[in-house]
């Protein structure tokens, strides 16, 4: 399988609109804002879904929530809230085949999501 944007973005052979980085994630802009606020965070190792996450990963992904919480904070969100949103599978809308957390921000989130 070739990389996905995601990797690229991470690599830099891909433009991306970075906020944050550090060794394990790298948060970026999602290219099609669904909210005022719309940033992805990605973890640098290439799980392509939660449900292909392994036991191992077990810091990993702790680090990249607590990481999205960090970056809300960050762009100013803390006072107002935020959505947190992992789409896994087909149903769950997922189209990027590398691991991300949705921050969707900046205005009122709908429940149920569409
Ligand atoms: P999902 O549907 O959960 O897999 O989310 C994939 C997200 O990646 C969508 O919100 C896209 O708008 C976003 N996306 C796709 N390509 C890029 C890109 N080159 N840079 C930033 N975000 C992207």
């Amino acid at each position: 399988m070739g990389m996905t944007i995601f990797e690229r973005i991470i690599a830099r052979e891909a433009p991306g609109r970075i906020v944050y980085e550090d060794d394990q994630v790298v948060a970026f802009h999602d290219v099609r804002p669904q909210a005022p606020v719309h940033v992805l965070i990605v973890p640098r190792k290439p799980i392509p879904r939660v449900g292909l996450a392994a036991p191992e990963d077990k810091l990993l992904l702790g680090h990249l929530l607590l990481k999205a919480a960090e970056v809300a904070r960050q762009l100013g969100l803390s006072e107002t809230g935020y959505r947190l949103v992992i789409n896994n599978g087909r149903d769950g809308g997922e189209t990027v085949h590398h691991l991300h957390c949705h921050l969707l921000g900046g205005r009122p989130m709908h429940w149920p999501p569409g």
